[in-house]
């Protein structure tokens, strides 16, 4: 049956597959196919729906079926691991003869006999019915019942005692978009709000609906570890079971988690990315929180967006789905325009906490104190003395970026990459970010021996270091990779946040990624430019995205809050439309100049890849692929090549890299000429010495 588990013999070997169709004849010769060994399961892994979501997604992805299908199975499940069973008991042939008051002078064992004499019963029912594990062993041995195994059945969710909290009563535009919603079929909702504007109280409450009549929901949330403070919500809210499905668990603990989703005893599954596939016994909503993150796209493998598979999801379920942000991918405005999404907002805060007010910081010609001005040092102290906090926003770890030789400006680069090494203090090392090389910092320069050896550009390190020498009386808190890898940092990080005393806390973009920060009153954006002129036309998308976000810590409790920005271009126009907290005419501005230049999300496009140990090779493959692609379809306007060209990062890991963007007016024409192109370098000679990879829609052109 479509969607079991098989045992089939390959080679030699014996590999674990899935059923993903029944046919009664085959254009292969008889002879040459194989029969199936075993079958593994009783019933499908994947229900007929979520099936044709996984083919739909290997089809559109052009990705191999077998690694989307792995996507979507616990590790366990894909070794050939029997599902999750569970312990049951019954009476024996010996023990239904019995009469009922048998067993009087033993009354647990009586109440034992009567319980299993009403059905069959779980080893867990057993227990709960207050009988004990030595009645059990007493009566099995005298053969009155028997135990055996059985996988978790289907469970209803009990609605009874649904809410563990009083849910907030709504405010009018809370109430006005929960009236709206229609929870009973396929709707995509996009539902536009500040942080702090109560989106998720909405969730909240959609979810409560959804519970209510017995369906489950599911909700995608960029990083979990990250973000305790929203899994801790949900469990405060809900006393049905939540299973929770992130890239740290266990095998067993991704095995539990997924199959309280499938027998439907999880009311609730919040997970990341790869949740996206997890099985549901009774589908009622689905909500992707932090839409436009770009974590929910996969960068390696099967290359899917967790955002778009999801709508797809929702659209084959027939049940609403509801994308939540504040900075809206533009991807998401446009499906809105076509009238493909529905459009809400949310508009002011709860709390009534005033907008934060903007100020665009002209670092031209300034005298730097390592990275930050005057004006800006003199607002840190003064939210500081009124005992507030502060944050400070900067992408990038390590101390600096650069190390550089102040004699002969040699400069410490990667040996494996194009890209410089960054300085690290902790533990004082050189490390390169795309390859990870690390190296000791070496004592002279290795072209002329000088020691005067120096850093340029700031870390978050060099941030926290200055910070601290700035104001030395006041606790200084970094938060980026490094310092959250360890399980717990960032729950600790946030109990010090959340005592309210002053601090000033330095990081990277995670500290944008949902957090609640009510004592931020100032947000200082160390550099703004880099996203401004990058080669990647995503650049400036994620700039406002993430200026906006970080901006929308600030003043979130009864104090309005600041935000200053640091630029060498303070008088761009887009930094200026978003300095006036206006993401909507910021965005609505760039997808203006991404219609005149014909790219996403007006155009359709496919990113070929290909990396070798010689970048002739890597180059040369794609030539031959663009000529290949302008055999089926010639060049015209609407089906345009870029490239091949050497990737803005050309080295990576002792690899050159090259791309070659396909764009197209029409997905159809883009899938047609993409579908060939696959089987084309499947069987290509020149591909089987270079690595090469489809990306569709892809998210990173780095
Ligand atoms: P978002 O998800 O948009 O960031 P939240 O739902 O987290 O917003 O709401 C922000 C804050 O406002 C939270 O502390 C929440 O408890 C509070 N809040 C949300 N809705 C209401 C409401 N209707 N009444 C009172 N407080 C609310
Ligand atoms: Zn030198
Ligand atoms: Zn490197």
């Amino acid at each position: 049956m479509p969607g079991m588990r098989v045992e089939v013999p390959f080679g030699r070997r014996k590999v674990v597959g899935i059923v993903v169709a029944q046919q009664s004849d085959s254009a292969f010769p008889v002879d040459k196919l194989k029969a199936i060994d075993r079958i593994l399961d009783s019933e499908p892994v994947f229900s007929k729906n979520l099936l044709s979501l996984l083919l739909w997604a290997a089809n559109y992805y052009h990705a191999p079926l077998g690694e989307a299908l792995a996507t979507a199975l616990p590790t366990a499940l894909r070794r050939g691991k029997p599902l999750p069973s569970e312990k049951w008991w019954r009476l024996s042939h010996h023990g239904k003869g019995l009469p009922e008051d048998a067993l009087k002078r033993a009354p647990r064992q009586a109440q034992l006999l009567k319980l299993l004499q009403q059905g069959e019963r779980s080893h867990r029912q057993v227990l709960d019915a207050g009988i004990s594990t030595a009645n059990l062993r007493v009566l099995s041995e005298k053969g009155l019942i028997e135990s055996y195994q059985q996988t978790a059945k289907a469970v209803v969710i009990d609605t009874t005692n649904l809410l563990r909290e009083e849910p907030l009563t709504l405010l009018p535009s809370q109430a006005k978009i929960l009236d709206a919603l229609d929870l009973n079929s396929y709707h995509a909702y996009l539902l536009e709000g500040e942080t702090g504007s109560g989106k998720t109280e909405v969730y909240l409450q959609a979810i409560a609906h959804i519970l209510n009549e017995g369906r489950q929901a599911l909700v995608l949330i960029p990083e979990i570890s990250l973000t305790p403070q929203t899994l801790q919500r949900f469990k405060s809210r809900f006393n049905c079971p939540i299973a929770v499905i992130h890239s740290g668990l266990s095998d067993g603990e991704r095995l539990s988690a997924w199959s309280s989703a499938a027998n439907g005893s999880a009311g609730i599954v919040i997970g990341t990315r790869s949740a996206v596939f997890t099985p549901l016994l009774k589908p009622g909503i689905i909500i992707i929180d932090e839409e436009h993150d770009g974590s929910f796209k996969q960068q390696d493998g099967f290359r899917y967006s967790a955002r778009d598979v999801a709508v797809m999801r929702a659209n084959r379920e027939q049940i609403p789905i509801m994308l939540g942000t504040a900075t809206p991918s533009l991807e998401s405005l446009y499906n809105c325009q076509q009238g493909r999404y529905q459009h809400l907002h949310l508009t002011g805060r709860p709390g009534g906490a005033s907008q934060p007010e903007w100020q665009l910081v002209d670092i031209r010609k300034l005298n730097l104190n390592t990275g930050f001005s005057q004006t800006t040092i003199v607002a840190m102290e003064q939210a500081l003395a009124r005992g507030h906090q502060v944050l400070v926003f900067l992408n990038r770890r390590g101390f600096a970026p650069t190390m550089m030789c102040h004699d002969c400006g040699w400069i410490a680069n990667c040996k494996h990459c194009d890209a410089r090494l960054t300085f690290h203090q902790s533990n004082p090392h050189l490390r390169c970010h795309h390859c990870d090389y690390r190296q000791a910092v070496p004592p002279t320069c290795s072209q002329c021996h000088s020691e005067q050896l120096q850093y340029l550009g700031q870390g978050t390190e060099r941030g926290e270091a200055t910070l601290e020498a700035l104001f030395p009386d006041i606790p200084v808190l970094r938060v980026d990779r490094d310092t959250t890898r360890r399980k717990q940092a960032m729950s600790k990080v946030i109990a010090e946040i959340n005592s309210g005393k002053p601090c000033v806390l330095v990081g990277t973009q995670i500290l944008a990624k949902g957090h609640h920060f009510p004592n931020v009153t100032l947000v200082v954006v160390l550099d703004a430019d880099s996203g401004l002129f990058s080669p990647d036309f995503r650049a400036t998308e994620r700039l406002g995205q993430l200026v906006t976000q970080v901006a929308g810590r600030a003043g979130r409790g009864e104090t309005p809050g600041r935000v200053m920005i640091q630029s060498h271009h303070s008088e761009h126009p887009l930094l200026a439309l978003l300095a006036e907290d206006q993401y909507p005419k910021f965005a609505e501005q760039l997808l203006a100049e991404r219609r005149l230049s014909g790219m996403p999300p007006y155009t359709n496009v496919a990113l070929v890849r290909a990396e070798a140990t010689s970048g002739h090779e890597a180059n040369a493959l794609l030539e031959e692929a663009r000529k290949y692609c302008q055999g089926i379809v010639a060049s015209r306007p609407s089906l345009r090549y870029l490239g091949p060209y050497s990737a803005p990062l050309e080295r990576r890991n002792k690899r050159f890299r090259y791309q070659l963007l396909i764009i197209a007016e029409e997905r159809k024409l883009l899938h047609h000429v993409l579908g060939q192109l696959s089987l084309w370098l499947e069987t290509n000679k020149t591909a089987r010495k270079v690595r090469w990879s489809l990306d569709i829609d892809p998210q990173d052109m780095s």
